[in-house]
């Protein structure tokens, strides 16, 4: 076939695959719009969900330039931190400058290959002790001294610190929105880019792409549908707040495309997009949607796919233990006594093609941490925390909350466990036919504004300390 079975996304063309056209030029009386790979959520972000039948390559190109290189700048400061986990990208080699604020002397600081240098030289002059502290970087600080020397009377006197690279990185305080020109429409044209190409993907027609996808003009459009997650049950509260703990993939990527009955007989379209673990949103791509029922998700962490060898006949034991290493795999589950070499390879290998890559929502962390807290409450009292070694949860949760959790956690385990998963990020409030709304949680972002900017503020804290510390 030379045809994909979708037209472009955002232009409506047919689109020809690359190496049929290659082939067959004379069949065509025009340069067709050829097919191209696609990165939906972006791969400089550890994206790794790919389609053809997307975009263009015209579109793909465009959408790229006005929307996906600035959106990902965005996270170069998790992306460079995170760098060992995420997947190589063409131009790895490149070391990014991140800017960012010495949270103690309150100036611009860069951020470069580990190093926390200073953007502009500067100096402290100690007058006690007769010391001059000189910071800038190693290239310029020489030229800078000089400049010093003019300033400063005495200058012979002071014993001199020449500081090219700051010692504690944990000053480094990180600007994500500040000093980000037009920061909104970066960060939400690139969500909405996702979204758009995960339900295009997922076979939602472009009509139905309404709130997203101008089909007149054939452009992406922003109409006020992106709200901020916030979590509204006291469950999701508290899964949230301990997430880095919970969720055995943290940082991941997350996307959930659902419908949700209107009054009216229509449906709204919506996608929960979670980014990182931290940056989370639901974004309505259509309001009154009028095809069947929807319910798609995409799960992914963020650490490299890992290689699978098929033959491990020429392997060392060196090289089989780090594979197993990196495979999770259990060598001690042997069922061999006083194994050798061929039972480890016969082993690893049985092991290693167990594991396939499922790229939908895992609702196992979710359970667990039901249970455990189901078990925990049971537990309360007794003064034993069983969650973690060193400390409860359940210490620092006021009596109303614990009823609040109890009768959820009573709630969901008498929900069918399918219904459960749909009702994953559409916390159910009031009864148990009854699930909180897009209305609903937009009333209650109004009406906790600030609690939800406080909210986004500390997952980004989390997951700042996360990626300084892995
Ligand atoms: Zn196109």
């Amino acid at each position: 076939m030379n045809n994909t079975d979708k037209n472009c996304l955002i232009c409506n063309e047919e689109m020809v695959e690359r190496n049929f056209y290659g082939q067959n030029k004379n069949q065509f009386t025009e340069k067709p719009k050829l097919n191209h790979e696609e990165h939906i959520i972006q791969n400089a972000i550890g994206g790794r969900l790919k389609s053809s039948e997307i975009l263009c390559e015209d579109c793909g190109n465009t959408l790229n330039k006005e929307i996906d290189i600035s959106f990902v700048k965005l996270f170069d400061y998790f992306t460079q931190e995170l760098k060992n986990r995420l997947p190589k990208e063409r131009n790895s080699n490149v070391i990014k400058k991140i800017i960012g604020l010495h949270s103690t002397k309150n100036l611009e600081i860069y951020k470069k290959n580990d190093k926390v240098i200073p953007k502009k030289p500067f100096y402290e002059r100690d007058e006690n002790k007769k010391e001059l502290r000189i910071f800038a970087e190693e290239n310029t600080i020489n030229n800078y001294i000089k400049k010093v020397k003019k300033d400063v009377l005495n200058f012979e006197e002071y014993k001199i610190f020449k500081i090219t690279e700051f010692e504690q990185n944990d000053k480094f305080q990180y600007y994500f929105s500040k000093n980000v020109e037009d920061f909104n429409d970066k960060f939400v044209y690139g969500l909405i880019k996702i979204v758009t190409e995960f339900a295009y993907l997922k076979g939602i027609k472009r009509e139905e792409l309404k709130r997203c996808l101008d089909t007149q003009k054939n452009k992406l459009i922003f109409t006020k549908n992106v709200i901020p997650f916030y979590p509204v049950g006291v469950l999701d509260h508290y899964f949230e707040q301990y997430r880095v703990l919970l969720e055995k993939n943290y940082p991941s990527h997350t996307l959930i495309l659902y419908t949700e009955e209107n009054n009216n007989g229509t449906k709204r379209l919506t996608c929960y997009i979670d980014l990182f673990s931290t940056f989370q949103y639901y974004i309505v791509i259509n309001d009154s949607y009028t095809g069947k029922e929807v319910f798609e998700t995409y799960y992914q962490h963020l650490n490299k796919v890992k290689t699978k060898p098929t033959d491990l006949s020429n392997y060392e034991y060196k090289e089989l233990l780090s594979l197993a290493q990196e495979h999770d795999i259990d060598l001690t589950k042997i069922k061999v006594e006083r194994p050798k070499l061929d039972d480890y390879k016969k082993f690893i290998s049985k092991e290693i093609n167990k594991v396939t890559a499922d790229y939908s929502i895992d609702f196992n962390d979710l359970l667990k941490f039901h249970k455990y807290l189901t078990r925990e409450l049971a537990l309360l009292g007794s003064g034993r925390g069983i969650l973690f070694d060193d400390f409860n949860l359940l210490d620092g949760i006021s009596k109303y909350d614990k009823t609040n959790m109890l009768y959820e956690l009573t709630l969901l385990s008498n929900t069918p466990n399918n219904y459960k998963q749909k009702t994953y990020k559409r916390y159910l409030k009031k009864n148990d036919s009854t699930y909180i709304t897009f209305d609903e949680i937009y009333r209650e972002m109004e009406l906790n504004k600030n609690e939800a900017k406080r909210y986004g503020k500390f997952k980004f804290e989390c997951l700042n300390i996360f990626v300084q510390n892995s």
